[in-house]
């Protein structure tokens, strides 16, 4: 299959990029390089462009030849998304709709949506399944949800099949230590613990204790960045023209942030500095997927289920790359 990645030089998105071109897929990312990074891309052919650029994305996927789309390009910060949510909403919304019209253009009939789980947001129901009720609580989460139905009435409508893919928190390096995240400025748990733990931050603020959770902090499903590509990889091989489906990937299992801390300590053997700081302001309590869908349909099953597996990987890329991609 020939697949345009969007976002295909950022984090996710260049890991899937590399795990489907393994496999024999034809690959072309098409990245603005605001956030990704072009060595992320490795040796695969890179489009420099945005989005919003509808003319140059249709003939990008005219000339590509493509036969289906892997949509990862969005902004994704949480934080930012309160402060700004009209960045998030031009980039995440107009962004994809500027996409779907050159996908129609170009006359493509397949996509994958990175969706997020933080769709799910105000819930008490934990773990979520796909028929968990969507309750944005952040603008980011909130572009994210406006995507997918935007996407499902353009696929009725037009005629293409889609599926939306809802991740859970996305961490890890590829286990050859070459390709790992690299976000300017870094805000996710897991590189902050391990920078701290390298010295290039001076301690790690635990974002809220008083949360209904057994110790206080915010729970989430640490899902390798492997197994989330190798979902993608199933989920575009069994996309047709007349797909409409949606699959939650994560583990199942939920760890605190205190409980990631303690775990970087252990495979560091570096005490980590930590403070107590007031809530993140759009943090939902507690993010765990209910997998079953996507292991029962598409026959997935993470590799990476011990989060101390998937730390060692981050921990490797973390110091044998002290300053990520070296880019920036
Ligand atoms: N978090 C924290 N300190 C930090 C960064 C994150 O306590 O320096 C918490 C954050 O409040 C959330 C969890 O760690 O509860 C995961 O945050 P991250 O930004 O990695 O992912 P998100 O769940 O927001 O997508």
């Amino acid at each position: 299959m020939r697949i345009l990645i969007t976002g295909g030089a950022g984090y996710v998105g260049s890991a899937c990029l590399r795990y489907v071109a393994e496999r024999g897929h034809e690959v072309l990312a098409y990245d603005n390089l605001v956030q990704g990074h072009a060595a992320a891309v490795a040796d695969h052919p890179l489009v420099v462009g945005d989005i919003a650029d509808t003319d140059k994305l249709t003939a990008t996927l005219t000339e590509f030849g493509a036969d289906a789309v892997m949509h990862f390009a969005a902004a994704t910060d949480v934080g930012e998304s309160v402060k700004d949510p009209e960045y998030h909403y031009r980039n995440n919304v107009g962004g994809t709709l500027s996409l779907l019209n050159a996908m129609r253009a170009a006359g493509v009939r397949r996509m994958l949506f990175s969706s997020t789980s933080s769709a799910y947001g105000l819930t008490d129901e934990v773990p979520m399944t796909e028929k968990t009720r969507l309750q944005p609580m952040n603008p980011y989460a909130a572009s994210k949800t406006a995507v997918e139905w935007m996407v499902r009435d353009f696929a009725h409508a037009y005629g293409f099949g889609y599926m939306f893919l809802r991740y859970f928190n996305a961490c890890g390096a590829d286990p050859d230590g070459a390709h790992g995240e690299d976000h300017r400025p870094e805000n996710h748990l897991i590189p902050r613990v391990l920078q701290a733990a390298l010295g290039q931050r001076e301690k790690i603020m635990i974002f809220g204790t008083d949360y209904p959770t057994p110790d206080g902090s915010c729970i989430r499903d640490y899902v390798h960045t492997r197994d989330l590509a190798d979902a993608h990889l199933r989920a575009i091989e069994a996309t047709t023209p007349e797909t409409a489906e949606v699959f939650n990937i994560g583990t199942g299992q939920g760890h605190s942030v205190k409980e990631i801390i303690a775990a970087c300590e252990k495979i560091t053997g570096r005490a980590i500095p930590q403070e107590v700081a007031p809530r993140r302001p759009g943090d939902p309590t507690a993010l765990v997927a209910d997998p079953t869908k996507l292991k029962t349909v598409l026959g997935w099953e993470p590799r990476y289920t011990a989060i101390e597996d998937t730390i060692t990987t981050a921990w490797a890329w973390h110091q044998g790359h002290p300053d990520g991609y070296g880019d920036r």
